[in-house]
């Protein structure tokens, strides 16, 4: 059942509480490292702005335990959304109390308050009724624009709606359901599945969820040697969860038995080191007999994997990509993650990048401008993918 926007709700003179994903990274100055969460952020709050709605942001910065750490206070992230939206963001040093309610009794219509780390408070995490009521600081209107959270039952994410008329999506949260949830519905086929980084625990309920819909799902990454250790290839040193290597033999004879394309790397690319000056070879393929000698450690997909993977990438109508193909961060093994951001880029595909380092990759070689949409969340997008409900989603109040 699709959920209410800002755009169905009116908005001019009404108090509105918005829930957004202002988690960003700073370094030990304080500066913000990364603002694409704020970014994301900057559609709703100029809609709700400017249909003169008095604006009460609020967010959780950090994991700072219930206390109140000065580190992870959210002061520069209401500086920097005054700088972005070229207007006063006023910051109130609590999310609730006389303090809060006092700032936000002062608001005029337009008029945008950002509220103090709601993670200062234990009660955040736990849902605590009477913390959700307080924070609501008699707001008529939540917005729940916080997509990277919505996988969380929290008091600022779940609990605010009881206190509230109306509960409805923000901007953001419309499109990252979108993309990751409504246009994978019926994709445009074929629908390429790309999945990487480090455990196959992790993206196993991905995997499942779309193995009957994917026409290929290509894994890389430290992944794909718990595939190669349950075919008995040998695998070195590389990264290993002995667990995984179950998992990953259960779906391989899935995969054999529904006849569904689990594309494994050909090759890989062995270091002696897990270092950038570490001596490296490309492995023959598996197929061949190859395989990574002991003492040595997988840390890319080698040149046959990126070939062929990228030969099934530019055939693609529809792309999901979750999780880097080798140690990206290190140049010496970041070849297999780039051409597979140049592939996905190149392509005329609907392309969706899931969240996590897989964004960091596509931003770091430059190819974020060349996809269809990149995810603001990681765990949230996963269990999205999966299928699973959000409660920061389905706590929203239903179109009529
Ligand atoms: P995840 O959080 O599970 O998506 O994993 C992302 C991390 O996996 C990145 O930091 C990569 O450096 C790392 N990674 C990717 N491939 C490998 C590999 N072959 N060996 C070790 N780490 C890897």
């Amino acid at each position: 059942m699709a959920k209410k926007t800002i755009r169905d709700i009116d908005l001019a003179g009404r108090r509105i509480l918005m829930r957004c994903d202002f988690n960003v990274p700073l370094d030990s100055s304080g500066n913000i490292t990364d603002d694409t969460r704020i970014l994301g952020a900057l559609p709703s709050i100029r809609h709700l702005s400017g249909h003169g709605a008095k604006v009460i942001l609020c967010s959780h910065l950090g994991r700072p335990g219930g206390e109140v750490k000065p580190e992870f206070s959210l002061k520069p992230v209401a500086r920097r959304l005054g700088e972005l939206l070229g207007m006063e963001v006023g910051f109130v040093a609590s999310c609730t109390g006389d303090e809060a309610m006092g700032a936000v009794e002062g608001l005029q219509d337009g008029e945008l308050l950002l509220l103090e780390n709601v993670r200062f408070h234990q009660e955040e995490v736990v849902n605590d009724a009477g913390f959700a009521s307080r924070l609501a600081n008699g707001a008529e209107v939540f917005v729940n624009d916080a997509f990277g959270t919505a996988h969380r039952a929290h008091a600022s994410t779940v609990g605010v709606g009881s206190h509230v008329n109306e509960s409805v999506m923000g901007l953001l949260m419309e499109r990252e359901l979108k993309y990751l949830s409504e246009e994978l519905e019926a994709p445009q086929r074929p629908f390429v599945i790309i999945l990487g980084g480090k455990k196959v625990s992790d993206k196993i309920g991905v995997i499942n969820a779309l193995f009957d819909k994917a026409d290929a799902i290509l894994i890389g990454g430290a992944m794909q040697y718990a595939f190669r250790k349950a075919q008995g290839h040998n695998i070195g040193e590389s990264y290993v969860v002995e667990e995984d290597i179950v998992i990953a033999g259960q779906l391989l004879d899935k995969a054999g038995e529904q006849g569904v394309n689990l594309l494994l790397p050909a090759d890989s690319l062995e270091a002696d080191d897990f270092s950038d000056d570490a001596a490296t070879n490309n492995i023959s393929p598996y197929a061949e007999g190859g395989g990574i000698r002991d003492g040595w450690e997988g840390l890319d997909i080698g040149e046959k994997a990126i070939e062929e993977f990228c030969q099934v990438i530019s055939r693609a109508k529809s792309i999901v990509w979750n999780g880097p193909m080798g140690v990206f961060e290190m140049n010496a093994f970041s070849r297999g993650t780039k051409a597979i951001a140049q592939a996905v880029a190149d392509s005329d595909a609907m392309s969706v990048i899931g969240g996590g380092d897989s964004v960091t990759a596509v931003k770091k070689f430059g190819f974020a401008e060349n996809v269809t949409f990149i995810s603001t969340g990681g765990g949230a997008s996963l269990e999205l993918l999966e299928g699973r409900d959000l409660p920061g989603v389905s706590a929203l109040d239903e179109l009529d």
